[in-house]
């Protein structure tokens, strides 16, 4: 399957969140949040600049699985397992800590379209991760969604 394809909707995957779609359009983004608080403003100027950030503006290239408006899904170049898979928002946070009340609806977008790639690479299970600081191994600071499968994965993780 080409990517073209891979980004195009699948209606019978996507759930509520994209229950209400108008033709030709993925996924219909959540009302206009409120205004960002400044601490959010700060950290997402600082996640624009990571290597996330220049993925999302094209200037540098990734293997993309899926795209809507809020969000982006692309193989991890370093994968560590058969599929290893990475959803990020367009909006720069930089990990969970950095998101508030105005984030619900994006967050659980992020989750839904998760189980979309995956179910999409075929898998039945799979293991949804998201690092938040260094002392948990975040090593990209804009938020992401790790998505691992195609290998049994063992628990507690290391
Ligand atoms: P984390 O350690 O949770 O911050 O995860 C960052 C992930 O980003 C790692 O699994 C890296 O292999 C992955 N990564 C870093 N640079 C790229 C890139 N240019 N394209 C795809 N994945 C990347």
């Amino acid at each position: 399957m080409s990517n073209l394809e891979a980004m195009s909707p699948d209606p019978s995957q996507t759930g509520d969140f994209a229950s209400n779609s108008p033709a030709g359009r993925p996924v219909d983004p959540p009302p206009a949040p409120a205004a960002p608080e400044p601490a959010a403003i700060a950290s997402g100027a600082a996640a624009n600049d990571t290597i996330f950030g220049r993925i999302l503006r094209g200037e540098i290239p990734c293997d993309a699985v899926y795209a809507d408006d809020l969000c982006l899904a692309f193989r991890d170049v370093n994968p560590q397992a058969p599929v290893h898979l990475l959803v990020i928002p367009r909006e720069a946070l930089a990990n969970l800590g950095d998101a508030g009340g105005q984030h619900r609806e994006l967050l659980g977008h992020l989750l839904l379209v998760a189980a979309k790639v995956a179910r999409q690479e075929g898998l039945e299970g799979w293991r949804t991760v998201i690092n938040s600081g260094a002392e948990a191994g975040q090593t990209v600071f804009h938020l992401h969604v790790h998505v691992i499968g195609g290998r049994p994965l063992a628990w507690p993780p290391g």
